[in-house]
C-alpha cells in the first residue's frame, strides 16, 4: 500500500516551496499519496482556529506529515502552532542536521553535524511564564524531567549508532542552572555509559557556540534542551550558509513530521523567490525514515549538482538569479 502523507502546505512562502518540493519527489517516483489539510492563516481566516481538529486528525492517522512554514500571529492569545503540534503530538526530538553544500557562503567546508534538540520541555512551558501584577517583574520557568532527558539522550546515541557517527556532545548550563540543567547532565552521563563505542563528550553551551564558530569540526552529533538546542542550530544552519538549506524533523513515537527551520518570511511570500531546498532537505530527512535512503541520497545529490552546475538557476539567498520555480525545474533535471 502506499505511504499517504499528511502535508499542510503552510502559509508565506509555505505553498510556493511545498509545490517545488512535491514537484521534486514526484520526479523521483515515491510512490506516495498526499492528503492537503489546512493549517494556520488560512484555516483562522475560515475556520477560526489555526490548528482545526480535522488537522490533527489527519496527522494522527497518516503519522506523517510533511509542512510548510506557518505564521505565528502577534497578539496574545495565539501561541506558535509549531509548539502546538509538538506538544499534542508529542515530538520530543527535533533534528536538525547542518550539512555543507558546493557554493554556498559558508566560511567552511565539509560540515554534518546534527543537533538533537529536545522539542517538548525545557523553557517552552506556555504555562511557565507569568507576569507580576504591576508588570514589573517577569518569571518564566523551566521544567526538565528525567524521562524526557533519557529519552533524547538516548535517541541522540540511537541515531549516532544507526548512522556509523563517532561522538555525542551533551550541551548544558549545569553550572549556573543547577538543577534543570544539572538533571540533564546527570542523565546524559548516565545514558552514555549504555554506548561505550560512541564517544561522549559534555560542554557548557557559551563554550560551545565559541567552538561551532571557531572549529565546527570537531562536533558530530550534539544533543541539548530545548532553548539551546533552538539557539544552536541556528547558528550550525549559520555555518552551512543559512537557513534556505536547514531542515528539521519532529519525530515522537508514533507520528513524525517533517519541516523548514525556517518560517513563513512575509517579507518575499508571493514573489515566486523563495529558496525550496529547506523543506526539500526535510523531504528527504521523511525518505530516510521512511527506509527510502536511496532516494533521499539522490535528493541531497540533485540539490548539491544544482548548486554547483546551474548557479544561475538557483534563488537569490543562495547568490543566484532564478526563482523557486527556475531552481525547482534544475533539480527535476538532476534528480
Ligand atoms: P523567517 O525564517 O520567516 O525569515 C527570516 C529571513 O530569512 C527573512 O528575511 C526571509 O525572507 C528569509 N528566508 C526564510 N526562509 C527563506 C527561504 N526559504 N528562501 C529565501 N529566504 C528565506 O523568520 P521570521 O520573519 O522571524 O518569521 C516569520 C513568521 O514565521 C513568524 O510568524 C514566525 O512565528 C514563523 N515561523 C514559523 C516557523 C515554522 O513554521 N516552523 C519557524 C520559524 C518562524
Amino acid at each position: 500500500m502506499s505511504q499517504t502523507i499528511a502535508v499542510l502546505r503552510g502559509d508565506g512562502i509555505g505553498p510556493e516551496i511545498m509545490q517545488a518540493t512535491l514537484r521534486v519527489l514526484d520526479a523521483l517516483d515515491c510512490g506516495f499519496h498526499y492528503e492537503f489539510f489546512e493549517a494556520g492563516l488560512e484555516a483562522l481566516d475560515k475556520h477560526g482556529t489555526l490548528i482545526p481538529k480535522e488537522t490533527l486528525e489527519a496527522i494522527e492517522r497518516h503519522r506523517i506529515a510533511l509542512k510548510g512554514p506557518l505564521t505565528t500571529p502577534i497578539g496574545k492569545g495565539f501561541s506558535s502552532i509549531n509548539v502546538q503540534l509538538r506538544l499534542h503530538f508529542d515530538l520530543y526530538a527535533n533534528v536538525r542536521p547542518a550539512i555543507s553544500f558546493p557554493g554556498t557562503r559558508s566560511r567552511y567546508d565539509d560540515i554534518d553535524l546534527i543537533t538533537v534538540r529536545e522539542n517538548t520541555e525545557g523553557a517552552y512551558l506556555s504555562e511557565g511564564q507569568s507576569m507580576s501584577e504591576d508588570g514589573e517583574t517577569a518569571l518564566s520557568s523551566i521544567r526538565v524531567t528525567r524521562k524526557g532527558s533519557e529519552r533524547i539522550v538516548r535517541y541522540a546515541f540511537e541515531l549516532a549508532q544507526q548512522r556509523g557517527r563517532k561522538k555525542v556532545t551533551a550541551v548544558h548550563k549545569a553550572n549556573i542552572i543547577k538543577s534543570s540543567s544539572g538533571l540533564f547532565l546527570d542523565v546524559a552521563r548516565e545514558v552514555a555509559k549504555e554506548y561505550p563505542a560512541i564517544e561522549f563528550e559534555e560542554m557548557i553551551v557559551d563554550n560551545a557556540c565559541m567552538q561551532l564558530v571557531m572549529n565546527p569540526h570537531r562536533f558530530d552529533v550534539v544533543v541539548t534542551t530545548n532553548l539551546f538546542g533552538d539557539i544552536l542550530s541556528d547558528l550550525c544552519a549559520g555555518l552551512v550558509g543559512g537557513l534556505g538549506l536547514a531542515p528539521g524533523s519532529n519525530i515522537g513515537e508514533n507520528v513524525a513530521i517533517f519541516e523548514a527551520v525556517h518560517g513563513s518570511a512575509p517579507d518575499i511570500a508571493g514573489q515566486g523567490v523563495a529558496n525550496p531546498c529547506a523543506l526539500l532537505l526535510a523531504a528527504a530527512d521523511m525518505l530516510d525514515h521512511l527506509g527510502m535512503q536511496e532516494k533521499a541520497n539522490r535528493v541531497r545529490g540533485a540539490i548539491r549538482s544544482v548548486l554547483k552546475s546551474s548557479a544561475e538557476q538557483v534563488t537569490p539567498d543562495l547568490g543566484g538569479k532564478g526563482t523557486t520555480e527556475t531552481f525547482a525545474d534544475a533539480l527535476v533535471a538532476h534528480i
